[in-house]
């Protein structure tokens, strides 16, 4: 599969990367406006491929785009310390008005994969401007929050992340929602688990872990200025999932035509995602608390979406 990736900044080039090195696709095109910085990323992820696979890097135009099976939409004004992703969203649904149509006039059957912050806002713009079905429209949404959630309860129950099966809801921020209710560890209920390894989770522990997946980005950015590894290899999971047709269950956002009543809002929920994009949404049952949270979520999010003139 060719991928394309319009913006080859920080996210952009570490998303190609991640690529790069797992040799998941056969070309790469990165197109930027600043041309230069396209051409130095491709260059310079173009010199670890001897090491690693056979991917073909390089930089384009739009025109390069043709024949792409996915589109990454990492273009934008990246966030600033102490800016909220929300904030970010006037300056960057402008980027995508000029970014969505030149993509889709030479790739029109590309799934689009949306990187760029607010991620839900942004994937609810790029699924109104393109017109696309919102199954092919995808943002990475919660990937990485549920991957840091997967990661710090492996942690403290000393199991590896992997064996953890636990989700963040809704938005990509703020208001997202750990759904600890429905988290389980192997085939047990998380709690139990941690009960039986002696390893129970307290109030401290749970705030801990909430504090530590909820502000994990903004303690990033106080440190390195931005985020980019992380979700560079949560973009390139996606693709995985879609190149090979995998249906794996990923916390991805789309507009989706209802959740907790809430209608055509874009956020995460876990869903099948496969060759054609989203194959299928799913709820998972949750507590009367997470329950309403997410409706909060959502109603800030479609709030928020709504607020943007298309
Ligand atoms: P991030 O950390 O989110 O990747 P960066 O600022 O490093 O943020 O990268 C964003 C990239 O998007 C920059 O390289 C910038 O040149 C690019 N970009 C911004 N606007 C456009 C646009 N209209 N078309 C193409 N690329 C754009």
């Amino acid at each position: 599969m060719k991928v394309g990736i319009v913006g080859a900044g920080m996210v952009g080039s570490s998303a190609a990367y991640a690529l790069t090195m797992q040799g998941i696709v056969n070309e790469i095109v990165l197109v930027d406006m600043n041309a230069a910085l396209a051409i130095a990323q491709a260059e310079d992820i173009s010199h670890a491929v001897p090491f690693v696979s056979a991917t073909l890097v390089r930089a384009g135009g739009y025109r390069d785009l043709e024949g792409a099976g996915v589109v990454i939409l990492a273009a934008g004004v990246s966030q600033k310390p102490g800016e909220t992703r929300l904030e970010l969203l006037t300056r960057n649904a402008e980027v995508f008005r000029q970014v969505v149509g030149q993509v889709l006039a030479v790739a029109p059957d590309a799934i689009l994969l949306i990187a760029s912050n607010p991620v839900d806002i942004m994937t609810y713009v790029a699924t109104r401007l393109s017109g696309l079905p919102a199954q092919r429209v995808i943002g990475s949404g919660t990937i990485l929050d549920s991957a840091r959630f997967r990661s710090l309860l492996g942690r403290h129950l000393e199991i590896s992340p992997q064996s953890v099966h636990a989700y963040v809801l809704g938005e990509h921020g703020d208001s997202e929602v750990l759904a600890w209710s429905n988290a389980r560890a192997g085939s047990v209920p998380l709690l139990s688990f941690a009960e039986q390894v002696g390893k129970p989770l307290s109030e401290t522990v749970r705030a801990e872990i909430d504090d530590g997946v909820r502000n994990a980005a903004y303690k990033i950015i106080n440190g390195k200025g931005s985020t980019y590894y992380g979700i560079g290899a949560g973009l390139a999971r996606i693709v995985m999932a879609i190149a090979r047709d995998q249906r794996d269950v990923l916390s991805v956002s789309i507009v989706t035509s209802e959740v907790a009543g809430v209608r055509d809002v874009a956020l995460s929920v876990p869903r099948v995602v496969g060759a054609k994009g989203v194959l299928q949404d799913l709820f998972p049952h949750l507590n009367e608390s997470e329950s309403a949270d997410l409706l909060k979520s959502a109603l800030l999010l479609k709030e928020r979406a709504d607020s943007v003139p298309l």
